[in-house]
């Protein structure tokens, strides 16, 4: 196991990286920016550097100072949690090289799901169910983008192969409007990705947002730990998050659970990873990839009772999987409230001080969070602030745990999006499960 690991992340999810490391005996490192010294897991950390001024891009996607950071903690290993650098292939590649490891997947691994056009050709040929579309690239024939989209059928989604947070992507409804979405879609991509590569998929119209999670040794050993809805979200944002999908039938399910866990064998992953899909009547059609472990992975912990940051530590240490398929028992139901320092209205971020920060507690009730009375939340950065979870024996109990738990949270001084999470744990048709990936734009008037 390794020694020592250097956490290349901040705020909640640090701290969940600091305390299963803490749990495995293995020592941390901290980094941070200036303003972040105070984060309660710098504080908690065996030892923190500074890697440089507030804007990430000189500190949180800084590598060369993460990697002098690694060098001078004789770190032996970099978990990059999620957002920053943790599917940036240059970067696994980088700490590779430096001698290091990178507690993810290989570097070509993240590269071949990073882009969208590999990926989908990668999952199709492992069986993972995809949207009817364009099976590659399109190609510059006008004509032949025609015959394709009158193929696949209209409306059509053109998107950029290496796009990515919900950028990079245009929905066509008319035959007289292809070539130009084609072409503004391409420009795009070129601009924001330094790629104009555009693939061509059918626009499903009112899908649920299902992903499966899995883990996988890298050594012909890979499980699935369930699946979780996400389909509450704003701006391609998810707000709340369940485990398992409400509604699925068994069959369904576990064909694509089944395909996921051989398209990892296939690819060779290597750690914690998670499928999306978009799911619509009865059947699912995989979008992307994730590479990492992901915000709402604690209701899958919930449900499975598996710690997936310490069995992604193990496994990216080259241990083999300690858990079978046999042994992953989906037990009761789990929900997950992002909680943001944001206007509950206007969603515009609301950085500052937090005077007093009270949390939940109680039977299946688990925040994480990196807040405390006096701390400040800085302007720079995501404004999520904590998560709060609660897991119950069924979905009923589990919502209605999430009621209690929301009323007992206080985070003083700043405004927070708790008023919209009561709002949509009382919601009559989320109570009932299975709502699509619109129902909360609409509900907001968006
Ligand atoms: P990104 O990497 O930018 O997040 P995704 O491929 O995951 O891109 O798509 C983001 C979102 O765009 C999806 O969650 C869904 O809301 C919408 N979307 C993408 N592809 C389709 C599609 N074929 N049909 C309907 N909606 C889609």
């Amino acid at each position: 196991m390794f020694d020592k690991v250097l956490i290349a992340n901040r705020g909640e999810i640090a701290l969940r990286i600091l305390r299963a490391c803490k749990e495995m005996g293995i020592s941390t490192v901290a980094v941070h920016s200036q303003v972040d010294r105070d984060l309660k897991h710098v504080r908690l950390a065996d030892e923190a550097v500074c890697i440089g001024p507030n804007p990430s891009p000189q500190s949180y996607l800084n590598i060369p100072a993460i990697i002098s950071a690694m060098e001078i903690t004789d770190s032996v290993a970099v978990h990059p949690g999620y957002g920053f650098l943790a599917e940036n292939a240059d970067f696994a590649e980088q700490v590779q090289k430096s001698g290091f490891t990178f507690i993810g997947p290989d570097a070509d691994v993240i590269r071949l799901m990073g882009d969208k056009v590999s990926a989908i050709a990668a999952m199709k040929k492992a069986g993972v169910p995809t949207v009817p579309g364009s099976n590659g690239s399109l190609p510059e024939n006008g004509d032949r983008c025609i015959e394709i989209a009158r193929e696949i059928g209209y409306p059509v989604i053109i998107k950029a192969a290496a796009g990515g947070g919900g950028r990079g992507m245009r929905v066509v409804h008319t035959e007289a409007a292809l070539l130009n979405a084609i072409s503004v879609t391409k420009s795009e991509a070129g601009a924001a990705f330094g790629d104009s590569t555009v693939y061509m998929e059918k626009f499903l119209q009112n899908p649920r947002h299902v992903e499966i999670q899995v883990m996988s040794d890298g050594q012909g050993n890979a499980i699935h730990l369930g699946d979780r809805d996400c389909s509450l979200q704003r701006r391609h944002q998810k707000v709340l998050e369940e485990a398992p999908a409400p509604g699925i039938p068994d069959d369904v399910r576990r064909d694509v659970q089944e395909s996921c866990v051989q398209a990892c064998i296939d690819i060779g992953y290597r750690g914690a990873g998670t499928f999306e899909f978009l799911y619509e009547d009865e059947r699912f059609y995989f979008i992307e990839m994730n590479t990492r472990i992901q915000v709402e992975h604690p209701v899958t912990e919930m449900v499975t009772g598996v710690d997936l940051i310490k069995e992604q530590i193990r496994v990216c240490a080259g241990e083999k999987l300690s858990i079978r398929q046999e042994d992953v028992v989906i037990r009761g139901h789990a929900f997950e409230c992002r909680i943001n320092a944001e206007d509950p209205k206007t969603f515009f971020p609301c950085p500052g001080k937090v005077n007093n920060f009270h949390t939940p507690g109680g039977l299946g009730v688990r925040v994480d969070s990196h807040l405390y009375s006096g701390y400040t939340v800085p302007a720079n950065y995501d404004s999520m602030i904590a998560k709060v979870i609660t897991h119950a024996e069924n979905r009923e109990e589990a919502l209605a745990r999430m009621r209690v738990a929301l009323s007992e949270l206080i985070v003083d001084g700043i405004k927070t999006n708790i008023p919209l999470q009561e709002e949509l744990v009382r919601d009559s048709a989320f109570a009932e499960g299975g709502v699509n990936i619109h129902y909360l734009e609409k509900k907001l008037g968006l």
